[in-house]
């Protein structure tokens, strides 16, 4: 399956808060064995959401969304996937009850925006929130689905892990895991070591090999997908032995990280 993460908020592509949501999705995806294939930010912006969200659609499996949940004007992905979907957006008096009691028991007043927050795209189905106010979502649509968390990293976390990754898998029937092992390579320059092993790069499907260059080293990554971590360490023992054998004698160093 392709699944690709959308993260909304102004906030982000102004650089005032870090993305830490999309490295927590990539990474729990990743880990899940959920192959990720494109991940878009945008802002506050009706028209780009649904831009972004109708092209999610047509290219990924799953577009996983961050942010715009609450209940201000400027929290617009509720609409937006409606649009998209072409789905009326409808309120749910289970989940303003919900609401409520949250409000009541911390004895915050409740105001009339909150209700917004009770309503959800015809079909979509509710995603519990014990962390917060919004409810998350799920709306399927033909094979694929949008998905939508929101924002707060402690209320986006446990959706993601608890009900979001595990329908993803059940869904598509996904039983494998993505492991990586990373060779630190030291005295050699990022385009010296491409060279070398560029036929192992471009040859490999799985595991895939990956560079990443830094100040003290060049990194070499080697990821594979397999059903479980011990069979992905096995398909990279081989690939991690034939790099090293490539560049010794050449660098000053090699070793895993
Ligand atoms: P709320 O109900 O709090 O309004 P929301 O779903 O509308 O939630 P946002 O308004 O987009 O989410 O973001 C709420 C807060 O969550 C932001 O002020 C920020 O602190 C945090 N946040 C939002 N997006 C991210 C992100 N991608 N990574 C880390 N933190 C984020
Ligand atoms: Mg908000």
């Amino acid at each position: 399956m392709r699944a690709e993460i959308l993260m909304i908020g102004t906030e982000l592509l102004l650089g005032q808060i870090e993305d830490t949501n999309a490295t927590y999705m990539s990474r729990a995806l990743a880990a899940a064995g959920i192959d990720l294939y494109w991940k878009t930010t945008v802002g506050d912006n009706a028209d780009r959401i649904t831009d972004a969200l109708q092209r999610g659609l047509e290219r990924s499996d799953a577009v996983l969304c961050s942010g715009g949940l609450g209940p201000t004007a400027d929290d617009i992905t509720r609409e937006c996937v409606a649009h998209v979907l072409d789905a009326p957006l409808e309120y749910h008096d289970d989940l303003f009850q919900v609401i409520v009691e949250r409000f009541r028991h911390r004895n915050r007043p409740l105001s009339e925006n909150n209700r917004r927050q009770a309503r959800l795209p015809r079909g979509a189905a509710p995603i519990a929130n014990p962390n917060g106010t919004a409810a998350g979502l799920i709306a399927e649509h033909g094979a694929h689905a949008i998905i939508c968390m929101p924002g707060v990293p402690a209320e986006l976390r446990p959706m993601l892990d608890g009900v979001v990754i595990p329908y993803l898998c059940w869904k598509h029937q996904i039983s494998s895991t993505i492991h990586y092992r990373v060779l630190k390579v030291y005295g050699m320059g990022e385009s010296r070591v491409d060279a070398v092993i560029s036929d192992i790069i471009s040859g490999q499907s799985n595991p895939t090999v990956g560079l990443l260059a830094s100040r003290d080293a060049v990194r070499v990554r080697i990821t594979a997908r397999a059903a479980t971590t011990e069979e992905a360490e096995t398909l990279i023992a081989p690939i991690d032995a034939l790099v090293r054998q490539r560049l010794a004698g050449l660098a000053d160093g090699i070793e895993p990280e």
